[in-house]
Order: C-alpha cells, then structure tokens, then sequence
C-alpha cells in the first residue's frame, strides 16, 4: 500500500505544469468606440437647450475647481497652438499647448489671461523641467501636461512626481496609459488626470510598428473606474474621429476628451496649407497634419530619426475646414443630442445614464486606416 501510494506521488510530481494560458491572453473582449452604440432611454428632456455641457471639476491634489467643457485640443503642432486656445476658450474648452514654443513666448502667453485656458506640456528630460523652471520665473501655468508615449516607464512616475512637489497649486495631467494599475499609480505619484491612450490617434502608428495598444473604449472604462475610486479624472486621448465618438467616451466614463485630427485642418491651426486654384480663386483645400513621432516631426526637431528608433506616427492631409469654432459648435451639438436621447440634463450623469450596445462580433481592424 506504502510503495502504491507513492508511485501515485511521484506520477503526480513528474507531470510537466500545465501550460497557463491565462497569465498570457486576456479574452474577455476590449471594445473600440466603432464596436458600440449608445442605447437611447426614456426621458423627461425634450430639447438639447435643457443639458448643460459644461462640468465643476475639484481636483484631488490642488484642491481648485475648473468649469467648463472638458475638451481639450492635443499638443500636437497642429492643433495645440496658441490660437487655438484663444478660439476653444470661447466654447469653455482647453488647448494643451505643443512644447517646442520657445520659452519667451510661452512665459508670455501664461502671463496672459489666455493662458487660464491652456496646458502647458513638458516631457521628462532635464530640458523639458529646466524650460518649465524657466517660464515659472515669469508666469504661472496653472495647468500643466506631463507627455510621453509610454506611461509604464518607471522614470515617468518620478518625473511626474518631481513636477507634482514643486508645482503645489498646478492641476497636473499625466499619461498616457491605458490601464488602471498605471492609472493608480500615477494618481497616487501627484497626477490630478490621467491621460488614457496608446495606439487610437489618427495618424499613430504604434500599433502597426510595435504590436502594442489597447482598444480605447475598454482602456477608458477601466482606467475611470480606477480613477474615480481615488476621486482622480481622466481624459481619453485618440480615437475620436466624429462627434458620435468623443459622446461615447463620455459615455465610457471620460472626464476630459482630447482631440487631435478631429480639430486639425482649421484656421487656428499651424500646418502647411494646400491651395487650389478654383474658378480662377486660389483656394485653401487642404492642410497637413502629422504625428509627434512621425518621420515628419522627428526631422523638424531632432534632425532625424534616430538610429535606434522607428516613427510611431505618419503625416496626412486633412480637408481645410475653416474657423474651429464651426466644428466645436458641431461636436457640442452631438454631445447635447445624445444626452437628450438618454436623459442625462447634466454631462457628469452621462456614464450613469449610458447603456453600451455591442454592434460588433469581435475587435478588429484594430490598426486603423
Ligand atoms: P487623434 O485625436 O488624432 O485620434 O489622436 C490624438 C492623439 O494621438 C494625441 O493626443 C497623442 O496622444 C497621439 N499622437 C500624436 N502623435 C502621435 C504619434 O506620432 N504617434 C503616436 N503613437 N501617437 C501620437
């Protein structure tokens, strides 16, 4: 009985571990904003005129308060201009600022009542916090960007950290990241927003280039849910390509939505413009618009691609648009429509009143076009 029952043993201890798959694949299916609608609800509102867009933020470090409408034109050269920020304030909204202005005009520009209405972006390197220290000496930024591609390297939550402790009263919005661990984490480092997204931007390519990414409706879902348990924000950063998309990711959880090519294209732009001759009329058809890793980027700024990297981002042209203010009025009116469908008077009872339906069988073309 004795040797039987330890041949029984030893069979069981031989036996190789079955492989855990689990540890590797995550099946549960993370949705885009193409693979949803929003269900529409019984509801007492019977005009957009009765839903107030506008929100009252209190952020978790500061402790200040910000009303408006929390769209935020992204620091790409394109659209996070000066000018823009001027048209968005208009609308409530803000324009986080491209960070290759030189530091007199930033300092400038924030000494200025405009600047209430902008983010300041740094990067992490020493250059980056030495120009942010610089423009300090002159002017105040009151809310600051910290910007990288990768939000999971562990250098970040120290940069972000650093900027949190010697901007005490600066709303602080870092990323980007799309999952709630990181989200957590850069909270608890002194961010007051995440910024969620890597891989949806219209002209990224990162998921092409690298494999890696995350469907942005799922990452947003799941970094709010995080976020809102430590009483931080996040704004979902990429994806957006109409005004149905930026409803879904508030919707989705979304406290702040930033856009790039949605607001590319436009009078308050920086980009080259097309002209064609129509009728005997030089006219402006269309503007370029390109990624902050794009060959197109690196060589205005870095003189090239480095040797040890590839370009994460691609150049288009988009259609010439005219004034921004056009197409905000645009993307507000598909946020008001959508909160009469489902009842919401106020956008801060958006996520409550959304029900998702699902109208894809499976995330696909997660690369875009
Ligand atoms: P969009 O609204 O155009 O879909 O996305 C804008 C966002 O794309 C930006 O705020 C930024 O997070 C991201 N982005 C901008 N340029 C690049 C780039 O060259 N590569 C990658 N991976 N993302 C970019």
């Amino acid at each position: 009985m004795l040797w039987r029952a330890l041949d029984i043993h030893r069979a069981a201890s031989s036996r190789a571990p079955a492989p855990d798959n689990s540890m590797r694949i995550e099946n549960d299916a993370k949705l885009d904003f193409k693979d949803v609608l929003i269900r529409p609800k019984r509801s007492t509102l019977n005009s957009r005129n009765e839903v107030e867009v506008e929100r009252v933020f209190r952020f978790l470090h500061t402790g200040g308060e910000w009303k408006g409408f929390p769209l935020i034109a992204a620091n790409m050269d394109v659209t996070g201009t000066m000018a823009m920020a001027r048209a968005l304030a208009k609308r409530g909204a803000l324009t986080a600022l491209h960070k290759h202005y030189p530091e007199g005009e930033l300092a400038a520009f924030f000494a200025s009542p405009d600047g209430a209405h902008a983010f300041y972006s740094l990067g992490t390197t020493d250059a980056d916090l030495g120009k942010l220290e610089a423009v300090r000496k002159k002017a105040k930024p009151r809310l600051l960007c910290v910007d990288v591609a990768n939000g999971y390297a562990e250098k970040f939550l120290d940069t972000v950290k650093r900027v949190r402790d010697s901007n005490p009263d600066a709303v602080v919005m870092a990323g980007n990241v799309v999952t709630g661990d990181m989200t957590e984490a850069l909270l608890l480092a002194g961010a007051d927003i995440v910024k969620i997204g890597i891989g949806p931007g219209s002209v990224c390519t990162t998921r092409r280039v690298t494999g890696v990414g995350y469907p942005q409706l799922s990452a947003i879902i799941e970094c709010a849910d995080a976020a809102h348990g430590l009483k931080g924000q996040v704004c979902a950063d990429g994806g957006c390509t109409v005004p149905g998309d930026v409803a879904k990711a508030y919707g989705a959880g979304a406290d702040f939505v930033m856009l790039g090519g949605m607001l590319a294209g436009h009078d308050e732009c920086d980009g080259e413009i097309r002209y064609e001759m129509r009728d005997g009329v030089k006219t402006p058809v269309g503007m370029q618009f390109y990624g902050m890793s794009s060959e197109t980027a690196m060589k205005r700024y870095a003189g090239g691609v480095a040797h040890y990297r590839a370009s994460e981002g691609k150049s288009v042209e988009t259609p010439y648009r005219g004034p921004v203010d056009n197409t905000m009025a645009e993307i507000m009116g598909g946020v008001r429509s959508m909160m009469t469908y489902i009842g919401a008077a106020h956008l801060k009872e958006v996520p409550k009143r959304t029900t998702f339906v699902r109208v894809t069988a499976q995330t696909n073309d997660v690369f875009g076009s």
